[in-house]
């Protein structure tokens, strides 16, 4: 009955398509852009999603999906077809040293656990299913995401170097590796890695790393000998048996860690092409999502010819300005104390003392 119900979506919302409308263009086919897609065909508008890479495909993400976007996916009826994707839900979080145990706790509220592999894909394919016109392999050019009715989807900014400092993401999925919680982030020196159990038995670990900017000819160690962590830590033991799915592997890099406002910009930008989140909060996915359904009806009305492009792009700016601040302020404190000497054995000390403070730091960061 579902799937039948499904299968007519296409035919019902080309039928609800106003052909006065505006059609909406948007650049990049991540979470935010796709939501955004699915989200805009379900009111009918006519949208074209152009996407750089194809699907399915591994990214660097660590598949933890904690905050409010799991709300929008529920409201998106984009739920249940991740969960028959093998979606599992996280109950458990443990942080580490290289060497102990910092703190163990439930989380506040369950958060989602599934490949991007397969979630972007069967986003792809609901928007498809809607009627969105998906271009897979189509790179938008930066001039023509200034034109009014375009989105950029087209996530991270670039920066090449930050203080000295060059941040890159490296992620793998891995069979029997020894986790003992749903999520287990390991804070070690110039990187953290989050382990989290995802459908098909896998695990996926993925880190943040920084490496100095002028390292020269120094010998780099394989990605996978810098996601087993430090030689010797908690981490590097527990994949001491794990069977690495080499073909999952991929890496991004220069990754601009700073927080970005809206309102800055004369363009429409949703998701990590707003700004980004350290990843460390597993809170990315979830702003994507946010900033994907905050940006639904203004486009409706700009599509519908209520309002011009300058006030649709001013009102979802501010909207996602007023939403982020708060949750990108804490985010940038605690990242920023985990990469200073001085200030990350204050913190796992304060940490041991008052437990309670990662679960605190946890939750002001969604
Ligand atoms: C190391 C690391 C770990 C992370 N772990 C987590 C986590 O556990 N939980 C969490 O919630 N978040 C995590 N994140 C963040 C999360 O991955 C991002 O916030 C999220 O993917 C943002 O979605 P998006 O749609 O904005 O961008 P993306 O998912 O990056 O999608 C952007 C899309 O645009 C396409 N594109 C780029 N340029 C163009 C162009 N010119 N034309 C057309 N297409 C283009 C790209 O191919 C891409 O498909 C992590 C990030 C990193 C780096």
């Amino acid at each position: 009955m579902g799937s039948t119900l499904f299968s007519l979506l296409p035919r019902f919302t080309e039928l609800m398509s106003d052909s006065s409308a505006t059609p909406i263009h948007i650049a990049g086919g991540g979470l935010a852009g796709l939501l955004l897609g699915i989200r805009l065909r379900r009111d009918g508008i006519p949208v074209t999603v152009s996407e750089a890479g194809s699907y399915p495909r591994h990214r660097v993400c660590g598949e933890f999906m904690s905050g409010a976007g799991v709300d929008v996916l529920r409201r998106s009826g984009m739920l249940d077809p991740l969960l028959d994707r093998g979606a599992l839900w996280g109950k458990s979080a443990a942080f580490y040293s290289e060497h102990d145990l910092l703190q163990s706790f439930e989380l506040p509220e369950p958060a989602l656990c599934l490949s991007r592999h397969a979630t972007d894909d069967a986003l792809a394919g609901a928007f498809r299913q809607l009627g969105g016109n998906l271009q897979e392999k189509t790179r938008v050019r930066d001039d023509d995401m200034e034109s009014p009715g375009t989105v950029r989807a087209i996530g991270r900014r670039r920066l090449a170097e930050d203080g000295g400092w060059k941040w890159f993401g490296l992620k793998i999925h891995v069979r029997d590796f020894e986790i003992e919680s749903d999520l287990e982030m390991h804070l070690h020196r110039d990187a953290y890695i989050g382990a989290c159990r995802i459908e098909d038995d896998r695990v996926n670990l993925c880190g943040l790393f920084r490496s100095p900017a002028n390292e020269g000819g120094k010998k780099k160690l394989s990605p996978v000998d810098l996601l087993r962590g430090l030689p010797g830590s908690k981490l590097f033991r527990k994949t001491e048996r794990a069977n690495f799915l080499t073909e999952t592997q991929c890496a991004v890099a220069g990754l601009d860690l700073h927080p970005r406002k809206g309102v800055d910009d004369a363009c429409c930008r949703i998701g990590d092409a707003l700004t980004m989140i350290p990843p460390l909060t597993g809170n990315g996915m979830s702003m994507a999502l946010e900033s994907a359904d905050a940006a639904v009806s203004p486009l409706c009305e700009f599509s519908n010819g209520e309002t011009g492009w300058e006030e649709t792009v001013d009102t979802i700016a501010n909207r996602l300005d007023h939403q982020f601040s708060g949750r990108l302020t804490w985010a940038g404190r605690i990242q920023q104390s985990l990469f200073s000497p001085l200030a990350r054995p204050l913190l796992f000390s304060i940490g041991k003392m008052f437990p309670s403070v990662w679960s605190y730091g946890f939750g002001k960061t969604r």
